[in-house]
């Protein structure tokens, strides 16, 4: 099985923030990869734009840097890289300002798709926003690609939502989540929808539980000021969390189809029980491991900002109603782990003695590292000793069903440059709406709030550790366990 590479249109794509950070380490790799991968034509080219006056060839050489430093070196072939930076170009704009807006727009072609980059501080989004339209660089075929954060609430993401509509139709703004651009999570969608299997068990009479963990390593030294405003709920739950629940959860779209998938994500939104403080258990890590505290790290000694939560949320919907969605999400935690699972019920009656070597049917989708989704099934343990009962993974990874090609493994597309070349082909499907959103700050809004109004204060938990204690009995309590971080 081999992937199939089906090349875009031609385009002209502008990305403003065109040396940051996010640029060097995603975007342009990406970008080189897709090159590389015959999906992006040779007509194609990209624009870097931000503040420092640099000439093309300096912001060329800056280009050929990063793609050394995050490019598989096997990927890196001289004639590939020096045609790929032949399609880079620099533009020196601040977003603030009114020079370089005409030149840009001098340059960008009329019949090729025009998509925008937006890789820069949230602050600047309606600044960008409005001087494309005030200087005619954009019209009702270009594109928009907002990074996150989307807001940091309902009233910011609101009053965000409105100034890009004054300028954009929403069919032109790609509000990137980088998780639903993953392989597995896509995936996910296949199996729930190209199966029939799976959809007759998918509700509360069959599903136990579900869990869903990002867990990182990483502390925040180095943006622990940035990160300190914001917190894991707003970092981490409202958005890609959130967004992995709204796909395990939501019913079958019609087609797949962007607005028929958004519909089915929004209605799970809208049935979000609130979620009372006792479902819910926030940390702070500590010092550790030759590292310092989150409270070091943030500067910030009397900081209420969570590095870690759990929560467990319910659905109010035929569907989910008794079904728990237990979400955990925390930094410097034991492994870089994510995952989903889907733990089901019990059979009514076990018919075999050995109740001990029982387990649950458990669908895990793993998201980081070595994507791939595997179903825990009961078989009889091999060999004499009578009917024991064991439990084997079946293994529905990608990876494996690509083993003969493993060339063709490498092809396929990490969840950035995945998402470019959706935007360039105008599929919004893996996109979020502006009433997603919206919906998603409305549910997450009274819970911030409900502990900042408490003063509620963070536990410390141990660096290496699965998280606080409380974390442990949140789920305990319930009869439950969460699945190990490794
Ligand atoms: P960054 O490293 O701080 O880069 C910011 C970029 O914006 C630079 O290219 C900077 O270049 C440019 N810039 C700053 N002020 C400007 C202005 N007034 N006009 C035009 N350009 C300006 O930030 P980043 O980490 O790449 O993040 C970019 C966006 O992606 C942010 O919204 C962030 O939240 C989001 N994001 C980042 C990551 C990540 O891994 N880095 C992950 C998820 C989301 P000059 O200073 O030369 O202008």
């Amino acid at each position: 099985m081999v992937s199939r590479v089906i090349p875009v249109d031609t385009f002209d794509l502008v990305i403003f923030g065109g040396t940051g950070d996010l640029a060097r380490r995603k975007i342009f790799p990406g970008l080189y990869r897709r090159f590389m991968a015959g999906q992006m034509n040779d007509a194609s080219r990209i624009f870097g734009a931000a503040r420092a006056a640099l000439s093309e060839q300096e912001f060329r050489d800056q280009i050929g840097a990063a793609l050394k430093e995050f490019v598989a070196t096997d990927r890196l072939e001289p004639e590939a890289v020096e045609g790929f930076l032949a399609r880079i170009f620099y533009v020196p704009i601040n977003a603030r300002e009114e020079s370089g807006w005409e030149k840009l727009k001098s340059t960008l072609r009329g019949d090729v798709v025009r998509a925008f980059y937006f890789s820069v501080a949230p602050n600047l989004f309606p600044d960008l926003a409005e001087r494309l339209h005030a200087h005619g660089i954009t019209d009702a075929t270009s594109r928009i690609v907002v990074e996150k954060p989307f807001g940091r609430d309902l009233a910011s993401a609101r009053a965000l939502n409105e100034v890009l509509a004054r300028y954009f139709h929403e069919d032109q703004i790609y509000r990137i989540d980088h998780y639903l651009g993953k392989e597995t999570v896509q995936n996910l969608m296949a199996v729930r929808f190209a199966n029939i299997l799976f959809e007759p068990i998918w509700n509360s009479q069959h599903v136990d539980h579900v869990q869903i963990t990002v867990a990182e390593t990483m502390g925040v030294n180095g943006r622990g000021a940035y990160y300190d405003k914001s917190g894991a709920m707003r970092d981490m739950v409202q958005n890609h969390l959130m967004q992995l629940l709204c796909l395990i959860a939501m019913e079958p779209p019609y087609h797949f189809d962007p607005d028929a998938v958004r519909d089915e994500k929004l209605k799970v939104i809208r049935a979000l029980q609130p979620v009372p403080p006792q479902n819910i258990v926030r940390g702070q890590y500590l010092a550790g491991g030759g590292e310092g505290s989150y409270l070091e790290h943030c500067d910030n000694p009397d900081s209420r900002t969570e590095s870690y939560i759990a929560m467990k949320v319910e659905i109010a919907n035929w569907r989910w109603k008794g079904t728990p969605f237990y979400l955990r999400t925390g930094k410097r935690l034991r492994a870089r782990h994510s995952e989903i699972a889907i733990t089901f019920k019990e059979p009514p009656h076990l018919i075999f003695d050995d109740a001990e070597g029982w387990k649950e049917n458990v669908l895990v989708i793993r998201l980081q590292p070595n994507e791939g989704m595997h179903l825990m099934v009961m078989i009889k343990e091999p060999g004499p000793g009578g009917m024991r009962l064991m439990q084997v993974p079946l293994d529905m990874t990608f990876a494996t069903a690509y083993a003969e090609a493993a060339e063709a493994a490498e092809d396929v597309p990490d969840a950035y440059e995945r998402l470019i070349m959706d935007v360039i082909r105008g599929n919004q499907t893996l996109f979020m709406r502006g009433d997603e959103v919206e919906a998603a700050w409305a549910w997450a809004d009274p819970i911030i709030e409900g502990w900042e109004a408490r003063g509620d204060k963070p536990q410390g938990y141990d660096p290496g550790s699965s998280g606080p204690e409380d974390a442990l009995m949140l789920i305990h309590r319930d009869g439950r366990r969460w699945r190990e971080i490794k």
